[in-house]
This record gives structure tokens, sequence and C-alpha cells, in this order.
């Protein structure tokens, strides 16, 4: 233990606190990062950390590109050690809040001023020209654990939070009114929350350090080679934030009211899992509290102050993040002016009054099943930053740069692509908006959205699998998806655009494959659905869309006919077969949304990237110089030659980054595993 650490942090409650805690640059043009420490009285790590690095910069003076301003939070609560005088400073940001402290009056509570303070040293440093502004704010928690970071899911967010490499827990701000990140990061700014440790540990203090060194480079402000003690800091990340998943997203918070008598039960610590229904708390009156869901606790309370009980949080598997992302970088055609927000061309951010925003979230948190609190979404809009689209490979400082017209053109390109919106009523997810126009010149009678389908898809597809059973629970509403379907005629059908047809057939296709799970679940694959032995599930006449029938006999359709016979042939697209699933382990995963004609083409890029990148289906061993593809290029090899030459050459061209070398790469075929895609039962 760091004994000068350990004396700063005890001295630190009884000495007055500086809002200012220092600043730095070298007059140079670049980013600009605020970084805040004492949001909350009893978290004075922050500071510590902050000013050891001030200290730092000080006497090395290396050149910074941008500036560094650290500010404490608040200091009337620093100077008692208490979380927090009259209200909690970090949920006094919503916009109604901050007006009032924009507004000349009198104080309704001590923390009024303490914003008010802040507003005033902030404010003025934004409206400077920086290439990006950065808020870093460092917390602690009172329960033992790693450091994690805590994000709202942008692109620019989650990159610079998993350069820490420290856990990322993404969607706190949905689950959070009213955080100063939120405040921020609603205007366009990266806002990233770092947790460092449990509030009197001085690692905790180690941790802040190494985070700000970290952020300051990734960020472009400092170089690397300026830093001796860089490795050290680096190091120190990674150590501590080894063990609990690199990502994680927020699925529920317990919210605890002033006089709830709220008591965590001793011994939980950050990161524990814990079952559905297993006791987490007591309060008074001997209430119980339990999880209301498994997942992995967060941030118990163990103090007397705060409004979060606990968190649940679950874990995001590289392949979702990817996919989510792939999504939101095709949808910046329809983003470049943004919804909310800021609004560059001095319009104000305008947000009609009782109507929720619409909100653009990420695919991540949009897949589980989750319920947030009621009214936890109110007052979020979010933006999509045209800079959140540069490429993964690209390096922090292409963040900064404005979009370069090819990528531009692109994503202007993806014009059918659409706005990520959900209906701000359950607080989540994600790619469509929930009631979603069809267009004017269509026939009247059919929703081109598939709204229900997506509804049901959002609620039972997981990053782990398809949740057939949770889709049983919901028969009344997949009856009156299929009989949407059912309704269609060949007259009205014909009277489609091409889009709306190939959408549709892609959705009958996977809602009948899903129903036929449902109708039949437990199952342990789809292949055991034949019936007799020789029998194939895929010849049986299970859709019934008679009127539909291409060989026009009136007769039920089979999986196999829509597959081979419609929609193979009729729109002769490859990528078909990353956007139909045949609920098996090894096909592509289902998207949580139903295609739509006006996404289409963009929802079938997504898909295929999704698949070709997504390793533990296609794995391209660059070093081995060998694409081990999935048996779905072997089957349908004409198909993918039909659309690029070669299955080499298709894979390329959806390949991640670099893939000039799988032209000369040997190919292999995996197994195909027929296992039901069921979501792991937790
Ligand atoms: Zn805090």
């Amino acid at each position: 233990m760091n004994e000068t650490v350990q004396s700063t942090l005890e001295a630190a409650p009884t000495k007055p606190i500086e809002r200012v805690l220092g600043s730095y640059s070298s007059g140079r043009s670049g980013v600009l990062v605020v970084v805040l420490g004492g949001l909350h009285g009893n978290e004075p790590a922050g500071i510590h950390a902050a000013r050891r690095v001030l200290a730092t910069l000080e006497r090395e003076q290396p050149e910074m590109r941008g500036a560094l301003l650290a500010l404490a939070g608040n200091t009337a609560a620093l100077a008692q050690g208490q979380r927090f005088i009259d209200r909690d400073l970090n949920r006094m940001w919503s916009e109604d809040d901050v007006r009032i402290a924009r507004e000349a009056g009198g104080d309704d509570c001590r923390e009024r001023g303490e914003q008010r303070a802040l507003l005033a040293e902030i404010e003025p440093r934004l409206a400077q020209s920086w290439s990006q502004v950065l808020f870093l704010d460092l917390h602690s928690t009172s329960a033992e654990g790693p450091p994690f970071c805590l994000v709202g899911d942008t692109l620019q967010n989650r990159r610079i939070a998993l350069r820490l490499k420290l856990p990322v827990i993404l969607g706190l701000e949905e689950n959070v009114e009213g955080t100063l990140l939120g405040h921020y990061g609603e205007q366009g700014h990266v806002a990233i929350g770092v947790e460092g440790g449990r509030h009197d540990d001085p690692r905790t203090i180690d941790h802040h350090e190494s985070v700000l060194w970290t952020v300051l480079v990734t960020a472009g402000l400092l170089v690397e080679a300026d830093l001796p003690e860089y490795a050290r800091h680096r190091a120190r990340l990674e150590t501590a934030g080894a063990g609990p998943p690199a990502v994680l997203e927020l699925l529920h918070r317990h919210a605890v009211e002033p006089g709830d008598g709220f008591r965590m039960e001793p011994g939980f610590v950050n990161f524990q899992p814990v079952e559905h229904g297993e006791l987490r708390a007591g309060a008074d009156g001997g209430q119980r509290i339990e999880a209301p869901r498994a997942g992995v606790l967060l941030m118990p309370l163990y103090q007397g102050q705060g409004q979060d009980g606990f968190f649940l949080g679950r874990r995001v598997r590289p392949f979702w993040l990817h996919l989510s992302t792939l999504l939101r970088r095709l949808r910046l055609g329809t983003r470049l002016q943004p919804a909310a927000g800021r609004a560059p061309r001095g319009r104000p951010p305008r947000r009609a009054r009782g109507r929720p925003p619409r909100r653009a979230l990420p695919l991540a948190r949009a897949l589980p099943p989750v319920r947030l609190p009621q009214g936890a979404s109110r007052g979020r809009a979010r933006l999509l930053h045209a800079q959140g689209g540069a490429a993964e490979a690209m390096s922090p400082m292409c963040l900064m740069s404005p979009m370069n017209p090819r990528r531009l053109a692109a994503a202007s390109l993806a014009a059918a692509l659409t706005i990520a919106c959900s209906s701000a009523s359950d607080g989540l997810r994600v790619l469509v908006p929930t009631v979603e126009r069809a267009p004017e010149t269509a026939t009247a009678g059919f929703d081109h959205s598939h709204a229900r389908w997506t509804a049901l898809l959002r609620e039972h597809v997981r990053p782990d699998g398809i949740d057939y059973r949770g889709f049983g629970k919901d028969i009344p509403a997949f009856d009156r998806y299929l009989a949407e379907l059912q309704a269609v005629d060949r007259p009205e059908l014909e009277g489609w655009t091409r889009e709306q047809r190939f959408a549709f057939w892609i959705n009958v296709y996977n809602a009948h494959v899903v129903r036929l799970i449902v109708d039949h679940y437990p199952v342990a694959s789809i292949k055991d659905l034949g019936g007799t032995v020789f029998g194939r599930i895929w010849d049986k006449k299970i859709v019934p869309l008679p009127d539909l029938d291409p060989e026009g006999k009136g007769a039920n359709l089979s999986l196999g006919t829509i597959e081979h016979e419609i929609l193979r042939p009729r729109f002769k697209d490859a990528r078909v077969h990353a956007a139909i699933n045949c609920a098996s382990v090894s096909c592509p995963p289902l998207l949580p949304e139903a295609f739509v004609a006006e996404r289409l083409d963009a929802q079938l890029d997504a898909v295929m990237h999704a698949f070709v990148a997504d390793p533990t289906r296609n794995r391209l061993d660059r070093e081995g110089h060998t694409i081990h593809l999935s048996k779905i290029f072997d089957w349908f090899a004409s198909d993918f030659e039909r659309d690029a030459e070669s299955v080499r050459a298709y894979v390329t061209k959806y390949a991640p980054a670099d893939p000039k070398w799988i032209a000369g790469a040997k190919v292999k075929y995996r197994d195909y595993s027929w296992k039901l895609n069921d979501a792991a039962e937790k």
C-alpha cells in the first residue's frame, strides 16, 4: 500500500477543495478532456488522480494537442466526506435541471450552486473550437471489485472505453436519469465514466491515474513516447480489469427511494454472478428484494446515501458488438443531421414536450428481453455521430476528423437505411421504430414494417440464441403476425416492390421456422421434426400461403419451396443465406428485427458482414493462410459464385479489415451443427 496515497486520501475531506484542480495545455489545438473527480463527495480518488497527473504534466511539460481541464465535483459534499448534501449532484443533469441551474435565481438546494459553478467552468470552454470534447468522470464504489468503465453506447465512447482494457458496461445512461455524462453525451461529446474501485482503497487512485493517462494518449492529446511510465499504466489497468467479461450491458436497476431502508446483504462484490430470484437485499418492514433475473451484480449499495440499490448486467458477446457496430455505421446516412442533441448549424436541440424522444439505441442492448423501470427512458435522446462511424481499425485521431467524402457518400448511399429508433415507451432497443409507416404508394393493407414480428424478435432473440420458450409465451401476438402474412394474396403481393416482396419472404421463412420449433418445444434439433426416417422437415407443407404457391396449385408451401423456389431464384442475392435462419447452432443468427423493404439492402449487408466476421461460424486464419468457412458457402457455392465470381471473392468482399490475403488462401469447410440454437437457460 502506498503510504503517501493513503495519507492524502485521509486528509482529503478536511481540506477545502478548489473547483478547478488544474489545467494543462501547450497552446495547440486538438481535443479538450474534461476530467471530473468527486462528483460524489465520498469519492475523492478521482481528485487525487487528477492532481497527480497535473503535477507530472507540469514537471515534464510534454507537448499536448488540446487541453486537459480537471474539476472537482461536489466540493461541499467532498468537504463533509459524504455523497451529497441535499441532492445527488450526478442526478441533476436532466434538461430541466440544467435549465434551472442556468437561470438566475436562488438555489433550491446546496448542489444547485455546485452545478452552477461547474457549468460556469465547462460551458465557456465548450464554446471554443476543439476537434472533440471528452468528458471523463471518475467515481468509486462502496463495494469491493475490479475497476470498470461505464458508457452510453455510442461508437466513439466504445472505442475509447475499450482501449482502457477495463470491463466496459454499456447502458448506464438509459438506466439512470440525469447524470452529467448523459447530459454531455447527448450533446455529442465523448462521455466516459470510470468506477476505479472501492472508495477508500488507495489502488482506486492508481487506477484513475492510469485511466487518465490512457485517455490522454488514446484521444491523441499526448504521445506515448513522451510518457516513460505509460507501459506501466497500461499494464496496471490490464491486470486490474482482468476477470470480468470485456463488455457488459446493464439490464436492471434496483431503484431506492429515500426512506426505503434499503440494506444490501453483506458480502456482495461487483461482477458477482447472481441467480434469478436469489435474495440480494432487505428493506425496512421486512421486505425482501430479489434479483428479478439472472445476471452479474454491479454496484451493490453499501452506503447510506444513493438511489441505486444495485444493478444487474449481462455479458455482451463480441459478435453482437460487431453486428451492432456495422448496423450503426450503415445508418449514418440518415443520421448525419442529428435528430437531437447538438445541432451543428446553430439550430437549438428541440424536443417536443410530452412526447418521448426518438432514440437511437445500440443493438447490443436491444437484443435481450429487458424491461426497464417505468420512466427510465424519459428525457433521453441520442444522436449518432458522424465521427462515430469511423472504422474500428482507424487510429483514435480519426475519430475526430470529419468524415471523408467517400465515407460520406457511402453513408448517404445507404439511404434506404433508417433511423434507429425505438419507441421510448419501454426504454430500450433498437433498430427500427416500433411504428414504421409503409410507403404511401404501397397497398394500404399490409404493414411493411413487420412491426409485430420486430416486437417479437426484440423480445426473444438473444445474443446466445433464440428464446423459444419466451416466444411460446407470446403465442397470441405470434398468431396475429402469422395471420397478417397469411392475409396476403397474389394480386396484393404482385403490387409490391421487389424489396417489399424480398423482405416479406425472408420474414415468412424465419417466422415459420421459429413457430415450428415453438410448437414442438423442447426439441434437440429441427431435423428431428421431419416425422418418419425419410421425411425432411424442409419438405413439409407447413406454411399456409396457398395463394402464393409458386406452382400455382394452391398448396401450402414448404420451407424448402420458399428457400429454393422463391428466395434464391427470384431475388438472386446470396446475402439471403445470412438472413434466413434454420433454428440451428451453425446458422447465421436471427437478426433481432424484421427485414424491412426500406432498409433491406443495409440489413442484408450487415448480416452477411457479421456472419463472415463471426469466428464461431467462419474462421479467417491469416497465419495459417486458410479460411475455414461455414458449410453454407459450400452448399450454395453457385449463389456466391454468381454474386462474386468465387466463394473466396465473396468472402473477401464481406471480410473485416484488410482481407486481401484471402484471395490466395486455402478454403476449408467446417462441420455444421444442427443442434437447436436455443438461448441457454440461465
Ligand atoms: Zn459516484
